[in-house]
């Protein structure tokens, strides 16, 4: 998986982690370095300007960044989750607009989902409307969470209720949009050059050719198991670093670790052949709690692997400059749950399956 990176950027990358973490590095060069390596264009149809392959390359890229940093594969997820929106919006004229900027890293493509992913699992109500308005839509409204919403340029999808009983929609709103605001960068505890802030959408009036999908319910479950197996690259990359580190460390009465750190890393390859043949065979699209089932592990994993490098690292671990890779990965196994959905959610939509079964 290392060697999905070319040398130079997973140096790069090794060098700015601590610095992406802690908000010490400009954030908006970092998805254009990814783009430049071509990690953008990976299972995207050759077709649509992409270098092919399958959604299990992409998930396998996105865990090659999270070995080095969680905040920046995090940017690459949400953007190729806009890009996997491009590829199946049946909206061609903004999908050819758009995707080649996008692909090169030239635009930054955001995921503002989190809202309608809890609407859609009868959590919470849509907090953006669209209502029409003649030929255009008017949007207001707000995103609390958004990652990779650069300051120069990003476009970012989300979900407004046309508030005349219809489906609700996915909409692509633009950084220059007038009635689109852009907060300040939240104050996060790590991951914070990663372009993160809320939105608010204030009678932006936009023109239907901004309309990713026009019936939100009956496209989303299509792009769910490209949008949760991407996910899922980003413990799966972070735990394995872990585990190698932990792996990595020597000294006296540390082999009592070396069976845990196999039997995990053997569950991690149990885990990563079970998304590839459920999307290779497309089976989560009409079964998704398998694929639930896969994060949730996922996020016990990651914090079993980060566990596991702390008992080998031992008290290193709690000094700032040696144990900063450390430090880091903790901070950053801390944000794999509440990731949209959230591992509360995902227990009880299963709860909820199986009450129904
Ligand atoms: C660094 C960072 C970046 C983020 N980036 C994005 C982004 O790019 N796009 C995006 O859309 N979101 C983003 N988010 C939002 C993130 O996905 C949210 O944290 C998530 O939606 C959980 O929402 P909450 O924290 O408001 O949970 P709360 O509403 O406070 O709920 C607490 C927990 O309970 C769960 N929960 C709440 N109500 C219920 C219920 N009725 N049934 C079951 N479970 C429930 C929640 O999911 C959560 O796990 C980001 C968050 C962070 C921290």
């Amino acid at each position: 998986m290392t060697g999905i990176l070319p040398p130079d950027l997973a140096a790069w990358l090794a060098a700015q982690a601590e610095g992406i973490d802690a908000g010490e590095v400009p954030a908006a060069p970092i998805l254009p370095r990814l783009a430049d390596a071509g990690l953008v264009r990976i299972g995207v149809p050759a077709a649509l300007g992409g270098s092919g392959g399958t959604v299990m390359d992409a998930v396998e890229t996105i865990a090659a960044v999270a070995r080095e940093s969680l905040a920046a594969a995090f940017m690459l997820w949400s953007h190729r989750c806009f890009v996997e929106f491009m590829v199946h919006t049946p909206n061609a004229a903004l999908r050819d607009r758009l995707l080649p900027n996008l692909l090169a890293g030239r635009l930054a493509g955001a995921s503002g989902l989190s809202n309608v992913m809890k609407f859609l699992a009868g959590l919470e109500p849509l907090q953006v409307t669209a209502r029409p308005k003649g030929d255009a839509l008017v949007v207001d409204g707000v995103l609390p969470w958004v990652t990779n919403l650069r300051q120069g340029g990003f476009v970012v999808a989300a979900a407004a209720d046309p508030g005349d009983g219809g489906p609700a929609m996915i909409l692509a709103l633009a950084h220059d949009d007038p009635g689109v605001f852009r907060s300040a960068d939240l104050a996060l505890m790590g991951m914070r050059s990663s372009d993160t802030a809320s939105l608010r959408i204030e009678g932006a009036r936009i023109g239907r050719d901004r309309v990713i999908a026009a019936d939100a319910p009956q496209w989303l479950p299509g792009v769910r198991p490209a949008f949760l197996a991407m996910q899922c690259g980003l413990p799966l990359g972070l735990a394995q670093r872990a585990l190698d580190e932990a792996a990595g460390e020597g000294g006296a009465g540390r082999a009592v670790l070396a069976a845990p750190i196999a039997a995990l890393r053997a569950r991690l390859d149990q885990i990563a052949a079970a998304l590839e043949t459920g999307l290779a065979i497309g089976s989560f699209v009409t079964r998704p709690a398998a694929l639930f089932e896969l994060r949730i592990a996922l996020s016990d994993i990651v914090f079993q692997a980060v566990s596991l490098e702390l008992q080998a690292g031992g008290g290193r671990c709690y000094l700032q400059g040696p144990g900063g890779g450390f430090a880091r990965r903790w901070r950053e196994a801390a944000f794999v749950p509440v990731i949209t959905p959230s591992t509360v959610q995902l227990r009880t939509a299963l709860d909820a399956l199986g009450r129904a079964a």
